[in-house]
């Protein structure tokens, strides 16, 4: 099975308190896309400026990565600028730049299948409404999202979840949602609105999953070196999703691996500034730590 994904593909500037980069490799697409290209092909649906560097396009085809939905626009990309604190738990946005993205509505190719499976990665609800409509999926529909969308577009936000099968999202945006302070009450608060599956994130303290039938928590991977926590959530959804369209049938066991995985896709994620980590990896270092995961949880 394929995967599709929408989300923004960008040029970020990042401050951490390990360093500063400008106009770097980031969006949820990106992120998203290669760490579940481990998994699975993808097909990437997503826009960029002309200003966009050629050499990611060339690297995202080498990556069974289909560009057929990544559309070049004469206009600048997306741009985020953010700093993290000392802890890095938390982003502070200094600026979004929507550029090609403003009034951006897709036409989808047709490669991009309604049987594949959908991760509507962090963007404007109303763009992944839109796509979530001209696609009318079949498959798994996953769905993220950031403060600033639920600031923005709650209501279109909500109005979205009540058609996507999994939703994932960090536990201040969780609250921030729900409006409740307990995230069993804020996971109750989403299934009400209709997600069955739902992931809070919660960055080095690992994830929780909820669903009728099913609780789990998975940790995040001990590292020794973290320089960059931008795309961990995005690394994590592409992981979680790519591991599940490469499996059959989706039983608790493999629910639980798919999060494992998005776990361990993520802290590749967040070793060196932007997709360099994931640029890095190969099959066999994830291999490695799913094996080291399994030690380190297992009692
Ligand atoms: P994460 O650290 O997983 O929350 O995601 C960070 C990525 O999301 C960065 O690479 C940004 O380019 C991208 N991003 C930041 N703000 C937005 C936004 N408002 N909409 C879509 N993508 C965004």
């Amino acid at each position: 099975m394929r995967l599709t994904v929408i989300g923004s593909t960008a040029l970020d500037s990042i401050e951490t308190p390990f360093g500063k980069k400008e106009d770097i490799l980031g969006g949820s697409a990106t992120y998203a896309s290669l760490s579940a290209s481990f998994f699975v092909p993808v097909n990437i649906i997503s826009v960029v400026g002309t200003d966009f560097p050629k050499k990611y396009i060339r690297m995202f085809k080498k990556r069974d990565i289909n560009t057929s939905g990544l559309e070049v626009k004469e206009r600048r990309t997306f741009r985020w600028k953010a700093k993290y604190n000392y802890d890095l738990s938390y982003a502070e946005t200094l600026g979004t730049e929507l550029n090609v993205f403003e009034g951006f509505r897709p036409v989808i190719p047709p490669k991009v299948s309604p049987k594949d499976n959908l991760l509507l990665a962090n963007i404007d609800p109303h763009l992944q409404s839109f796509i979530f409509h001209q696609i009318k999926p079949a498959g798994l529909v996953a769905c993220d999202t950031m403060n600033l969308w639920i600031e923005h577009s709650k209501k279109e936000l909500l109005k979205l979840l009540k058609k996507v099968d999994l939703f994932l999202l960090n536990d201040a945006e969780a609250r921030q949602l729900s409006g409740e302070n307990n995230l069993f009450e804020a996971a109750r608060y989403i299934a009400d609105k209709g997600t069955k599956m739902i992931v809070i994130k919660k960055g080095e303290h690992g994830a929780l999953f909820f669903s009728k039938g099913l609780g789990f928590i998975v940790p995040a991977y001990l590292l020794e070196t973290i320089n960059d926590p931008t795309g961990a959530g995005d690394t994590f959804a592409g992981g979680m999703l790519g591991y599940l369209s490469s499996r059959r049938k989706i039983t608790d066991r493999v629910l639980r691996k798919a999060l494992v995985y998005g776990s361990i896709m993520a802290s590749f994620a967040v070793e060196r500034f932007s997709a360099d980590g994931l640029l890095k990896t190969k099959s066999k270092d994830i291999k490695n730590r799913y094996e080291h995961f399994e030690k380190l949880t297992r009692f």
